[in-house]
């Protein structure tokens, strides 16, 4: 049933592992050039339960930064012997350096991921993500590879020759970015294979926020089970928290990392189960530990207990990025919500686009949709009827009324890696 022993502690162990491991974690810091300033008047003795870690200074990503390239490492290079950084989706990179044990303990992490959604050694998984310094190459492949599966490095794009590889070696797990999920589900029936016929089953999808509806829309699409997969460079990759089969919020791995939700404006925690900051940190890498580091992405813990047995507590789908935020007429819109009234209804298509634009002094809401070709009529008063409804269906979420234009099926330009959902144009138009 399951991989590690460690997914189904009992809460009273897992947090006296925890606190621990933070001691721990907190004495290895302190060698760093970093934590050696920023905690030289903590004393990690003082730690006596995981619960104490709110005595810690939080890390952020501009710390990150400023210690670029080697200010948090917490041994001689020579035991290094990997770097990732992350997309760069908001700003300058990160990097982060991994010794041969860190890399180990990840592949762990991710090999047991994959098993909690029902992938086994016998399972052929193709990684449909791009290589290189983004963590969804290596990571998941590293991890696919612990659990002995074959695994295929195809990379990102290039859609025939991805078709052609699952069909010959009867891939039967995929790791793909949902928004290129719905991208390359269209191109296979273009290329005219059905989707039930393929050999896969499973996917799983991460690395961006993505909606419920759109999870659906990827298993219905592709005709198999998709699972959100969370992680992000600066704690490793993937395999931080992972769905299991019950699809309902992803379990955080907690004998690896310690999670809290907070509230951005006070940092203090939010209480239970309300939406606010994730701030993660690592109990068990030894090279580049990180303490109490803001993740700038939102969600909120869910409550209960899962069925599948695992004691991880588990976050709900990330809402979106704290950096995401628009503020159009003191309203605050997350393309999230944008992305949940589209994905509701039938005529849209795959891809859309958020445009801000100025007009006068008055900043405005442009969202662009992708919609269906069978929808794409001739009949200009139908296609008005649509535009009115799409517009009304994206007031009700985000109280604003956003113009809406209509755009043919793969009209907007698809983003390499992640999907960029926002267009910011009110210095340019
Ligand atoms: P970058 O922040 O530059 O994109 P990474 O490549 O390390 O760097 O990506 C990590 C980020 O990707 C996370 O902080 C989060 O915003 C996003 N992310 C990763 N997995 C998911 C997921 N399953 N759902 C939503 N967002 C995700
Ligand atoms: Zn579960």
């Amino acid at each position: 049933m399951y991989f590690d022993p460690a997914e189904t502690l009992a809460r009273p162990e897992l947090e006296k592992l925890q606190a621990e491991r933070l001691r721990a974690v907190v004495k290895n810091a302190m060698t760093s050039p970093f934590y050696a300033e920023r905690l030289k008047d903590f004393d990690p003795e003082d730690i006596r339960t995981a619960a104490d870690i709110t005595n810690l200074p939080f890390t952020t990503k501009d710390d990150l930064r400023g210690q670029y390239p080697y200010g948090l490492l917490t041994r001689p290079l020579d035991e290094f012997v990997r770097l990732h950084a992350s997309s760069g989706t908001t700003g300058t990179p990160t990097a982060i350096l991994y010794t041969q044990k860190d890399l180990d303990t990840w592949a762990e992490l991710m090999a047991r991921s994959m098993y909690a959604v029902g992938i086994r050694r016998s399972d052929v998984l193709q990684n449909l993500s791009g290589y290189g310094l983004f963590t969804g190459g290596l990571g998941i492949h590293y991890g696919s590879e612990r659990l002995g599966c074959l695994t295929i490095p195809a990379g990102a794009g290039n859609t025939k020759r991805q078709i052609k590889l699952i069909r010959d070696f009867n891939v039967t797990a995929m790791h793909i970015i949902p928004s290129f999920a719905l991208y390359f589900a269209a191109k296979v029936r273009e290329e005219g294979y059905e989707p039930e016929d393929m050999p896969w089953k499973i996917a799983l999808i991460g690395a961006e926020p993505h909606t419920e509806e759109t999870r659906r829309r990827i298993e219905e699409m592709l005709h198999l089970k998709a699972y959100n997969s969370y992680g992000l460079s600066e704690m490793n990759g993937p395999g931080v928290a992972f769905e299991c089969t019950e699809q309902n919020g992803m379990h955080v791995w907690e004998d690896s990392y310690i999670a809290e939700i907070i509230d951005p404006a006070t940092g203090e925690h939010v209480p239970e189960g309300e939406i606010g900051e994730l701030v993660m940190t690592t109990l068990t890498r030894e090279g580049m530990p990180i303490i109490r580091y803001r993740t700038r992405d939102l969600t909120r813990f869910l409550p209960g207990e899962c069925p599948c047995g695992r004691t991880g507590r588990r976050i709900d789908r990330i809402a979106g990025r704290a950096d995401d935020m628009l503020i159009l007429k003191g309203v605050n819109i997350y393309p999230m919500q944008i992305e949940q009234a589209l994905m509701s209804m039938p005529e849209v298509g795959q891809n859309y686009l958020i445009e801000l634009f100025r007009e006068g002094y008055m900043d405005q809401l442009r969202v662009k949709v992708e919609i269906k070709d069978e929808y794409f009529v001739e009949d200009m008063r139908a296609l008005q009827g649509l535009q009115k409804r799409i517009a009304a269906r994206l007031c009700d979420e985000i109280l604003v009324t956003p113009r809406v234009e209509l755009v043919m099926h793969d009209s907007i330009p698809k983003a390499p890696g992640k999907a960029v959902r926002v267009m910011d144009l009110r210095d340019k138009e």
